[in-house]
């Protein structure tokens, strides 16, 4: 057997969770809420289906859906994606991500990935045949060095990677930095994959930049979002792509034959559920407050971090309690101390020793509450 994908382990969401129910301990390791969907966003589901819509959807989504979707981009970005020919309804961003990169990647071809990363863009690139650059951000503030960036461009560069707000640092991409990479881009034809699925989890009255306000950036871009993320369902794995025509239509011949189509009744119930915008626009309030709850509860620990500025995820550096590599403490606090998170290695480089940890607090109140409490012991 000649694997295409040697050197791929099971993904370090799986085999924390796993170890995090077999220990029994509180789970902030992979990101999704352990509170309930809005009950009305589930009862617009039920209707959808006793209203008989329980058959294949069109190829690209239903229509009022991708609809909506152009409203809602418009009005919040000021770009406008024809719903007929630039939107796609996906199964979750990830399929619109690994269906971009296939569409696009031929093999040889690079694709600056910034590190960390989420840990899905780096298969999808070699399964395609095509070889991830890396540039490397640094803890604290993993700020962008756009001159390294600009370095890394090759004649062999086909597409870059961006995700803001970024999982797992929590930085936004500022509008001088969506400036600098749009001019850096200008003249050449590498084509942008914009991961924006935490778009509404912005915090501290900052504005999420997406690649579809800028317009140079927009023509060359696939902008990729998630309902998971923003509705509290990430089960149900549903997201969407939204680019040019062009690029759609190539996206759309690998979408037909990998998908066909997503689930049709949850395409219905969003499009109603999104006529309301405080649906999404209350979103960053929301976790805002879940994670001062959580950093307050810190104050006083031995933990150093910068409040993170967008996603539900807070990166934790445990320099001042150990040594051990983020690997080890991770596994020790489960084992002991009934706590699970994500050492950030699985998102570097390699061979980084950064002792950081991370965090998910989409979590009840009672919950953060019991994790504080471990965290503020050690
Ligand atoms: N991109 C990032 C940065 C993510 O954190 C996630 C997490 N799920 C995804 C993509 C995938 O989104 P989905 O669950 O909608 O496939
Ligand atoms: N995006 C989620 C996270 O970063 C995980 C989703 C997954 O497990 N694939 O935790």
């Amino acid at each position: 057997l000649k694997s295409k994908l040697p050197y791929v382990k099971t993904t370090i969401f799986t085999t924390v969770g796993n170890l995090a129910r077999k220990h029994n301990a509180i789970d902030l390791s992979q990101g999704f809420p352990n509170f309930e969907a809005d009950a009305k966003l589930i009862s617009l589901v039920n209707q959808a289906m006793e209203q008989g819509h329980n058959q294949y959807a069109p190829m690209q989504g239903y229509y009022g859906l991708r609809e909506i979707i152009s409203e809602k981009i418009q009005t919040l970005h000021g770009h406008q994606y024809h719903p007929q020919t630039e939107i796609t309804i996906t199964v979750g961003a990830t399929q619109a991500i690994y269906t971009a990169i296939t569409a696009f990647v031929h093999p040889g071809d690079e694709v600056i990935v910034l590190k960390p990363a989420y840990d899905c863009y780096e298969p999808a690139i070699k399964v395609n045949g095509g070889i991830p650059i890396f540039l490397q951000l640094n803890v604290p503030d993993y700020k962008i060095d756009w001159e390294a960036f600009k370095a890394k461009i090759t004649k062999k560069t086909k597409m870059v990677i961006i995700n803001t707000p970024h999982n797992p640092s929590g930085k936004i991409f500022s509008e001088n930095d969506m400036l600098q990479l749009q001019e850096i881009l200008k003249g050449t034809n590498i084509l942008v994959l914009s991961d924006e699925v935490y778009e509404h989890i912005v915090f501290d009255g900052k504005e999420h930049q997406s690649a579809s306000r800028y317009t140079d950036l927009a023509e060359r871009s696939f902008v990729c979002a998630s309902f998971g993320k923003t509705f509290h369902v990430t089960g149900w794995k549903i997201g969407y792509c939204a680019a040019p025509k062009a690029l759609m239509k190539e996206f759309r011949k690998v979408h037909q034959f990998a998908v066909f189509c997503v689930d049709h009744p949850v395409q219905r119930a969003l499009t109603e559920y999104l006529k309301n915008p405080e649906h999404y626009l209350g979103l960053n309030d929301f976790y805002q407050r879940k994670r001062d709850l959580f950093l307050e509860g810190l104050a006083d620990s031995k933990f150093k971090f910068i409040p993170t500025q967008g996603t539900y995820f807070q990166l934790l550096d445990y320099t001042q309690i150990t040594q051990e590599s983020d690997e080890e403490f991770a596994k020790k606090l489960i084992l002991e101390h009934k706590l699970a998170s994500i050492p950030i290695s699985s998102f570097n480089v390699n061979n980084r020793d950064d002792k950081v940890l991370r965090f998910c607090f989409a979590k009840k109140q009672e919950t953060l509450e019991n994790a504080v409490e471990i965290l503020s012991s050690l």
